[in-house]
């Protein structure tokens, strides 16, 4: 219902109550939260950050593509960015490049589609990774030897009481699938520096990266992406394959037949079988390897977001 109750009644805030976040990851997994927010804009989101209790705790929603949300789903607030703040705008260009301007509710690919259009280069690695731009500056997504450390010219954010900040990357401490993003702060917008590109030579590029991926990833079933990190000088997928789990099925979640650190939902998986499988796959690589794998994406659990180290 808008604005007339729960824990943040403002009218520039849109609150809803008790809403399923199976539907809004990619993994189609996990209950309900208890609120889910959606500010109006960048003051929406600002007043909601200044009023709303600080001890309810809060997760920002991306697209959910890096996350298992647990079958209890979230006793707090979800603050979705994607229906209102998802403007991409080319900032200024020349014959040289130009700088692109993109809120953090956008998507991913809309963004590298958007450059592409307008001739930049720079962001055909992005062309097939779900979610939003609030996530990949989050998770410094990357593929095919590209990430957003690479093309980020800086980055707008907000305090916890909803003050705005300007960072770039260095000072974002971007890395694999790492930022040092202080607690409680939220990507509000990004600025990429983007070289001149030629659109069909782009459009190419992205074909040939959606083709390998097509090839390599169980695309055609829910996931949330890869599960773990890769180790220093290993590849997460072949730990698991070399230690026999490819395809092993725990209720409807199962480690994919055809990339062995993508675990995907059959059709009705539970976080409890995702859970079990992930923690079957840890013990099983450690035995064999001796390599303790620790994991790329977040489990929201009803009291928040568990993460392990160097996310
Ligand atoms: C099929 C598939 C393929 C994938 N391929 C790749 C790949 O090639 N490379 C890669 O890097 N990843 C890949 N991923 C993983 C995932 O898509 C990326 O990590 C993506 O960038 C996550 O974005 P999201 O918006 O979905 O984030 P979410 O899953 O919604 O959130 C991820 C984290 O970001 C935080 N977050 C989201 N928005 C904001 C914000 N505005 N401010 C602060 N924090 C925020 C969340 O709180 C959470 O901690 C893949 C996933 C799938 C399902």
């Amino acid at each position: 219902m808008k604005g007339s109750h729960g824990p943040c009644s403002d009218l520039t805030v849109t609150m809803l109550e008790n809403v399923p976040l199976a539907p809004l990851t990619t993994l189609k997994i996990g209950g309900n939260a208890r609120w889910l927010v959606r500010p109006s804009g960048v003051k929406g989101l600002s007043r909601y950050c200044r009023t709303c209790p600080g001890d309810l705790p809060r997760f920002i929603l991306g697209g959910g593509s890096n996350l298992l949300v647990d079958d209890n789903g979230f006793h707090g607030v979800v603050v979705d960015l994607t229906h209102t703040l998802n403007a991409i705008v080319v900032e200024h260009q020349d014959a040289h490049g130009g700088i692109l301007r993109v809120e953090a509710g956008a998507a991913t690919r809309k963004t590298a589609h958007v450059a592409r259009q307008n001739g930049l280069a720079g962001l055909a690695f992005m062309a097939g990774i779900p979610g939003t731009i609030g996530g990949a500056l989050r998770m410094n997504a990357g593929a095919y030897g590209c990430d957003v450390k690479g093309v980020l010219l800086d980055a707008q954010l907000m305090d916890a009481t909803g003050n705005l900040h300007t960072r770039n990357a260095q000072e974002l401490g971007l890395a694999y699938r790492h930022c040092d993003l202080p607690k409680g702060w939220i990507f509000v917008s990004a600025r990429f520096h983007l070289a001149r590109g030629e659109s069909e030579a782009i459009k190419s590029q992205m074909r040939d990266y959606n083709h390998k991926r097509t090839q390599a990833q169980p695309l055609r079933y829910p996931s949330a992406g890869s599960v773990f990190r890769n180790p220093a000088g290993a590849a997460a997928w072949q730990l698991i394959d070399a230690a026999g789990l490819r395809g092993h099925r725990i209720g409807d979640a199962q480690i994919s037949e055809k990339h062995s650190n993508f675990f995907v939902n059959l059709g009705a998986a539970s976080s409890l079988h995702m859970e079990e499988l992930i923690e079957l796959a840890r013990n099983r690589v450690a035995q064999h390897s001796g390599v303790q794998l620790t994991l790329e994406i977040g489990i929201l659990t009803p009291q928040g977001l568990r993460t392990e180290p160097g996310r």
